[in-house]
């Protein structure tokens, strides 16, 4: 498989090229030259299939020209070691929770295939990998997660001081080994600035092989891919309209369900469902694309004034804004709205839900007001115990996985660096 540039659909690379070196020299975002179609019979039979097993059907599209079939497989087998199950509401309205993962976010399903794939691409290299990522709280643990010990590969994680939930900073920062924190005093945005600024410094690149980890990698999209087919295949009813509801804010989830898609999975809509951070249902209404900067909610994961992934989403629409109004709705909901929400699901369908999979189902609900025949699966994308200080004021106390309540116990190590780029080159240089 090659991959072209959404600036430049005429020179296209590589696997290796477009995963290890994440973004075009161009400045675009690169993008699968074909996307494969799954055959009917594939469909047909998906309820006999493993998750695992659809996952390794679509990924030979994808790999099959730099690995051969072991290897495929055992990646899969290695990146895609836990289920995403769905758990109905009502006859109509399910949600797939996609935080079985070993950070419990839905992040792992991608950090844990790219960091099989770029492991797999550096092996037997001298050259060390040096990953740069910046994060607003679930990408880190995730990337973390799915670098941790891996040979070749160093990851150091840029976060926003203050601005992650306590356990996401645990996830962030008590793995040591290879993964490194930096504590930046600071947002979000300063700290994608930072990590910006580097990729782009001759004497930082002299030094080092720089990845980046965020969701403009292709290799991070493609295993978001599977969890569509995985959740399709799961419903008992396949004869309503299927529609997504994607609680967005990159909207590489929600690309990944395009992609999905175009491989033949009968999708009839996906509902784009954001927080106040609402660009893309604007341009959705309006035909308008109007980035500015965030703003902070309790659904901290979208809060993105600037969604990377929307340049793919023009791609696939061949930039026409009424193809892709037909087939995405956009919602947006406040704060207020989204702790009245969690309230809500917990009262009538004993469920804990997280903020940002709240502002997902209000969406699935308004969209349903209007087509009571659709069957809406709402993306659970973190799990709730995660943003305990939003939670527990809306529901009590809720009870907290293992995995994530033996990281309050762990220290913390991180190192603590301002917003200029001087002295995070200082320290990098300096290692
Ligand atoms: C990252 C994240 C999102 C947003 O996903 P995108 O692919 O960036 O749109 C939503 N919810 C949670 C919990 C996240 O971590």
């Amino acid at each position: 498989m090659r991959f072209y540039s959404t600036k430049n659909k005429n020179s296209t690379v590589d696997l290796r090229t477009a995963v290890l070196q994440s973004l075009p020299p161009d400045n675009g975002l690169y993008m699968p030259e074909t996307i494969p179609e799954l055959s009917d019979a594939f469909l047909k039979n998906i309820q006999n299939l493993s998750f695992q097993e659809i996952a390794i059907e679509i990924s030979n599209f994808y790999l099959s020209e730099d690995f051969n079939q072991d290897e495929i497989e055992q990646l899969i087998r290695h990146a895609i070691n836990f289920p995403a199950p769905l758990f109905s509401l009502s006859e109509q309205l399910h949600v797939l929770e996609l935080w079985h993962g070993p950070s419990l976010a839905f992040k792992d399903f991608g950090a844990r295939f790219m960091a099989a794939v770029m492991s797999r691409l550096v092996e037997g290299s001298d050259q060390k990998l040096t990953i740069l990522v910046a994060t607003s709280g679930d990408t880190g643990g995730a990337v973390a997660a799915g670098f941790l010990r891996v040979d070749n590969v160093d990851v150091i994680i840029l976060y926003p001081s203050g601005k992650v939930s306590p356990l996401q900073e645990k996830q962030l920062t008590t793995l040591g080994q290879n993964i490194t924190a930096l504590e930046v005093a600071g947002t979000f945005d300063d700290c994608q600035a930072l990590v910006k600024e580097a990729f782009l410094d001759n004497e930082v690149n002299q030094r080092y092989m720089l990845s980046s980890a965020n969701s403009i990698n292709i290799t991070r999209l493609i295993p978001q891919s599977f969890y569509y087919f995985e959740a399709y295949k799961q419903l008992k009813d396949r004869s309503g309209d299927l529609v997504f509801s994607i609680p967005s804010g990159n909207f590489g989830n929600l690309t990944a369900g395009l992609l999905a898609k175009k491989m033949g999975l009968p999708v009839h809509q996906f509902i784009a469902a954001t927080n106040v951070n609402d660009v893309v249902p604007e341009y959705l209404d309006k035909g308008e694309y109007l980035p500015r900067p965030s703003v902070a909610t309790i659904s901290n994961a979208m809060d993105v004034g600037a969604p990377s992934n929307f340049r793919r989403m023009e791609d696939l629409y061949g930039h026409l804004w009424k193809d892709m109004k037909q087939d995405i709705t956009g919602y947006a909901y406040n704060d207020v709205q989204t702790r009245s929400a969690i309230k809500e699901i917990k009262e009538q369908y004993d469920y804990v839900m997280d903020p940002h999979g709240a502002v997902g189902f209000l969406a699935a609900r308004a969209y349903q007001e209007w087509h009571p025949e659709a069957n809406v699966i709402i993306m659970e994308t973190a799990h709730p115990a995660k943003f305990l200080p939003v939670m527990e004021p809306i529901l009590g106390e809720i009870p907290v996985p293992e995995r994530l309540s033996i990281l309050s116990k762990r220290e913390k190590m991180a190192h603590s660096i301002g917003i200029g780029y001087g002295e995070f080159k200082e320290w990098l240089l300096g290692r």
